[in-house]
């Protein structure tokens, strides 16, 4: 306590009374009292207005305006009863008149006034916060009185909607009259759920109508006041910006449903607006649309010579293109890599579908250029028309995609209509890999073995393993048709590790029954994506030790794309093959780049001439040349030349005159398979057709 007082004696009385119950400081001026609060602080003020240096109530509000928080009560003497009401009107907690002090009546009114004081500072702590509260929060308050329909909203609520507050009324229709007409009905129906007490609170989002924005998104929560009957007297609540949520909502969504690079609609959005059209066609007939399924042509080569960042941009280009030429009613998409969509809705039918396919590739002619290069892009496009019992969207598109790869097939750059024929027949690029996925896990895949020989003397030197897939249905599918399959879905891995040590295995268990085979080559096909992807190097050692097969005895056939991909990775893994003893051999030779440079670099050790020049010797002059031009080169880089494909006698004399020292071909043996191998063995090398040959058998070399 802060006594103030100049009387010695009247201040040793209250000391006496007081002591117990307070720790008590003494001043006996104004003076003195600055000094103390400097120091100190009081939780109660005891002053007498007549002190030292001043007197009357300028004492009062001295002390008042050197300690506004502290509670004083005031002395007075005789005379001066009013000058202490005037101090209580001006905030002090209390008087005490001095004539009638006892020390229970002093503890008392102190007591009370430190109460009174301390529950005015929280009421006041309280109020001020609240309206703090008000003024920080970003959300409005609104207080709807439900029996006078007085409608209360804070200055915020209306800022909000860019109202000063003499603006807005006060009646809870001019709250719905700002409200979206389309959420009008829901957020009134909410009240009233909340009002019968069908609902715990009321929520609701909803348009409102801002004054120079038009229309923005908030979000009007508010929770019942009831009565002791339990009627509901008020509903108070808060309208919250929900605007930056919304938008933040939709862009999620935008990037969900469109592809980054191009900016069309990706694919889950496609199959998601295909689905809506397809179900559409199947409640109308008279509801029609076509779905366009585009692969771009050889876009591998524009990304593989020209890098990522040209081939996403002939993407873009090309997205762009697609887009113009479709109507504004018309979803494109990409579907992923070099993968387009187009869903044509509506239209009418066929012919204008085969129209729509017709102006893309018309669009596509011109040339893209892209940096200083001048990119020619084409695509092919399968088409599906639709009318009435449409199906599921992801059965649209793998029809649209079969089709596609049928155009594909046939040529590139054109179109190809789906009918129910493309999908019975086995040429579904799906199907193919569903049935070869399945071939390679339930031994559906055989091997055949085609000779490979000398020249002249067609000793035999080994055989090239050839890939064999039997549907269940028991057809014999080519090579040519489900190696590119396999190269694209990648499945070409298993089945290319499944051939090679199969071939070894084979020849590796030959060896054993028959020691006169031990020195017979196996050829392997290794495809450029099983190069590329796979880990060759760790295949062939791990084939190698599993089977048991002298390294020496297998040969590797790449082909020169596989190895101009990636041309640092290709010399780095054939070296290592080769130091294992395994040989190299470049399949199909001439057909790719021929990049002589690079060929000298290649650490291999054999060309196989495509069997389309040795199918042009003798007779066409340029495939001599080549043939000849080949020959020489090998000769001079010290490699073997097999030439494949050999058929006729002529063909074989005419290589044996350019001293081609190894061929392959139907002339010597078709591909057999292993119990046909096995009987060529049991004959002594001789191939089935010996008979017709120019050579009686081989000898072992
Ligand atoms: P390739 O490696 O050039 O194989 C030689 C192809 O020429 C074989 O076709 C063979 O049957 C055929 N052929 C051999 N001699 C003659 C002939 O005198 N005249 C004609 N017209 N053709 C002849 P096939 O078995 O259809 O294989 C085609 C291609 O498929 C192979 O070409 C090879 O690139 C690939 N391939 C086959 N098996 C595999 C494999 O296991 N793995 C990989 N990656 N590719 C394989
Ligand atoms: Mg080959
Ligand atoms: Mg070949």
């Amino acid at each position: 306590m802060l006594l103030l007082e100049d009387s010695s004696a009247e201040a040793e009385q209250l000391v006496a009374w007081l002591s117990p119950h307070f720790r008590i400081d003494h001043a006996t001026s104004v003076a003195g009292v600055r000094r103390l609060l400097a120091e100190n602080a009081y939780d109660i003020g005891l002053i007498d207005l007549c002190v030292e240096d001043s007197r009357d109530l300028a004492t009062f509000l001295a002390v008042q305006a050197l300690a506004p928080d502290l509670p004083l009560v005031v002395q007075s003497g005789l005379q001066d009863d009013a000058i202490a009401i005037e101090a209580v009107a001006r905030g002090a907690q209390d008087y005490l008149v001095k004539r009638s002090f006892t020390a229970e009546l002093v503890r008392r009114a102190l007591r009370y006034a430190m109460e009174r004081a301390g529950g005015e500072r929280e009421l006041r702590d309280s109020r001020e916060r609240y309206q703090l509260a008000l003024a920080g929060a970003r959300d409005g308050i609104w207080d709807w009185d439900v029996r006078s329909g007085r409608f209360v909203v804070s200055e915020r609520w209306c800022s909000m909607l860019g109202l000063a507050p003499s603006e807005f009324g006060s009646d809870v229709e001019d709250w719905l009259l700002l409200v979206h007409p389309e959420e009008r009905d829901a957020v009134w129906q909410a009240l009233q759920m909340h009002l019968v007490g069908r609902t715990a609170h009321f929520e609701v989002e909803h348009r409102i109508t801002h004054r120079t924005e038009g229309w923005t998104w908030v979000r009007s929560r508010g929770l019942s006041v009831r009565d002791n009957s339990g009627r509901v007297t008020r509903i108070a609540g808060s309208q919250s910006d929900v605007n930056e949520r919304r938008a933040f909502e939709a862009q999620l969504l935008q990037r969900a449903t469109t592809d980054d690079l191009t900016g069309l609609a990706n694919r889950p959005a496609f199959l998601a607006r295909l689905q809506k059209a397809a179900d559409l066609a199947e409640a109308s007939p008279e509801a029609n649309f076509a779905l366009l399924f585009l692969d771009l042509d050889r876009f591998k080569v524009v990304n593989d010579s020209l890098g990522h960042q040209v081939g996403d941009r002939l993407l873009l280009a090309v997205a762009q293109r697609l887009w113009a030429s479709a109507r504004p009613s018309d979803l494109v998409a990409r579907l992923g890599g070099d993968e387009f969509a187009i869903l044509a809705e509506p239209i009418e039918g066929r012919r204008a579908a085969e129209e729509l396919a017709a102006r893309i590739h018309r669009t596509l002619a011109a040339p893209f250029t892209l940096d200083e290069n001048q990119v020619f892009a084409t695509v092919s496009i399968g088409v599906v028309t639709c009318s009435g019992g449409a199906g599921a969207a992801e059965e649209l598109l793998r029809n649209a995609d079969i089709a596609m790869y049928r155009s594909k097939r046939a040529g590139r750059g054109g179109t190809e209509v789906y009918s129910e024929a493309h999908f019975t027949a086995v040429a579904g690029r799906l199907e193919v890999e569903t049935g070869l996925r399945l071939a390679i896990a339930t031994g559906g895949l055989t091997l055949q073995y085609q000779p490979i020989v000398r020249i002249p003397s067609a000793e035999l030197v080994g055989f090239e393993a050839l890939a064999r897939w039997t549907t269940p249905e028991g057809r014999v599918v080519e090579p040519s048709e489900f190696i590119p399959v396999a190269e694209e879905t990648g499945l070409i891995e298993p089945l290319g590790a499944w051939v090679m040590e199969e071939a070894c295995a084979r020849m590796a268990s030959l060896a054993v029954a028959r020691p006169e085979t031990r020195r017979l080559a196996i050829s392997v096909n290794v495809s450029s994506r099983q190069f590329a992807h796979g880990d060759l190097f760790a295949l062939v050692q791990r084939v190698l030790a599993k089977t048991g097969l002298a390294a020496e005895r297998l040969v590797l056939e790449l082909t020169e794309t596989a190895l101009m991909e990636n041309p640092e990775k290709a010399t780095e893994v054939l070296t290592q093959v080769r130091a294992l003893g395994v040989r190299v051999h470049l399949d199909d030779f001439g057909i790719g780049y021929s990049s002589l440079s690079y060929l000298q670099r290649f650490p291999i050790d054999s060309l196989k001439i495509d069997r389309s020049f040795t199918q042009g010797i003798p007779g066409r002059p340029g495939d001599e040349a080549i043939v000849r031009a080949i020959l020489s080169l090998a000769g001079a880089l010290n490699l073997e030349v097999v030439a494949e494909g050999v058929e006729s006698a002529a063909q074989l004399e005419h290589l044996a005159g350019l001293r081609c020292s190894f061929g392959q071909g139907f002339l010597f043996s078709r591909p057999i398979d292993g119990p046909a191998l096995d009987g060529m063995i049991a004959r002594g090398f001789l191939p089935p057709t010996a008979g017709m040959q120019p050579f009686a058998g081989v000898a072992e070399g």
